[in-house]
């Protein structure tokens, strides 16, 4: 038994990747197989990204990985009935109980006689419950299943350290359609995870364009070229109209840059410093030049 392969289900990098390395250090020698079954991730490009970057942690690692199906439909069919469920509510447990009895029936069918399950280190989930679960199923199959504690003793916080070591995918919401619907309607946001274009187009900051990014990422890893990913802003509000004073001047005509973005309604600042006739305020990135320098510019008035 203790030679014996053990078979982990995989929920995502940020959890797999530490929970990964523990368990490698605990079973030093031993062969580790992650298994990837989360049918429960929508978009179908958000459960790709999700994958991207748990096959570049697990080849990191060194541990072999096997994809399960996405058999979307099935797990809509689970959990129909339970869609307005508030997360960590009666929803999630048949979500996690779905991926945790597929991965346990993936062990026995490779004949492996252990496993376990990276969902231990998510703070949504009972580890009293997954062992229960993992009880019941060895007692009827003979796979038996390993519940390693390491969220306790300041696991929560190496976990996070080792996601920002790692630059792994940190996901904005846990992963079905309706746990992302009730979030984005709590934030009063628009859940724009849920749209794409017919024509393929991949839009500004989405899904489809973080998957670019990040295949990207693992090619120029490949290649060993060093990368930095940054954030940046995204065009949501553009300054329509502003006034400029000059303390002795008066009022200076002047015509806000698009870009100039505004997180509100109304911002006040001060010119900081001015290049080629482009004045940049102290504050939110406002841009603005001279409605005369933008008449000898556009060559109108
Ligand atoms: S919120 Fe998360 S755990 Fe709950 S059903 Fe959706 S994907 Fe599964």
């Amino acid at each position: 038994m203790q030679n014996s392969p053990i078979l982990v289900h995989i929920c995502c990098s940020v959890d797999s990747h530490f929970f990964l390395e523990k368990l490698q250090n605990d079973h030093p020698g031993e062969k580790i197989t992650g298994f990837f079954y989360d049918p429960n991730i929508h978009p179908h490009s958000e459960y790709k990204l999700r994958l991207l970057d748990v096959e570049r942690s697990c080849k990191k690692l060194g541990i072999d990985l096997i994809e399960g199906p996405y058999d979307y439909e099935a797990w809509v069919d689970a959990v129909r009935g339970l869609e307005r469920e508030p997360e960590k509510g009666a929803r999630c447990e048949v979500c996690f109980d779905k991926r945790f009895i597929e991965s346990a029936n993936k062990a026995l069918e490779l004949g492996f006689e252990r496993f376990t399950t990276t969902l231990l280190v998510s703070p949504l989930k009972s580890q009293e419950q997954l062992k229960r679960a993992g009880a019941e199923f060895e007692a009827k199959h003979g796979v038996k299943f390993i519940a390693p504690d390491y969220r306790s003793g300041g696991g929560t916080q190496d976990q996070s350290r080792v996601t920002k070591e790692e630059k792994l995918y940190r996901q904005d919401y846990c992963g079905c359609i309706y746990g992302l619907s009730m979030q984005r309607e709590h934030q009063n946001k628009l859940a724009d995870e849920l749209f794409s274009p017919i024509s393929g187009t991949i839009l500004p900051a989405s899904i489809e364009e973080r998957l670019e990014l990040y295949t990207k990422r693992m090619e120029l890893e490949e290649q060993h070229v060093p990368y930095k990913i940054i954030r940046e802003k995204f065009l949501n509000y553009r300054q329509m109209s502003l006034r400029v004073i000059a303390n002795k001047k008066g009022v200076i005509p002047a015509y806000a840059l698009s870009y100039s973005t505004l997180p509100r309604k109304k911002a006040q600042g001060k010119i900081e410093y001015t290049t080629h006739n482009l004045h940049h305020f102290n504050r939110e990135e406002i841009k603005c030049i001279t409605l005369e320098e933008f008449y000898s510019l556009s060559d109108k008035k």
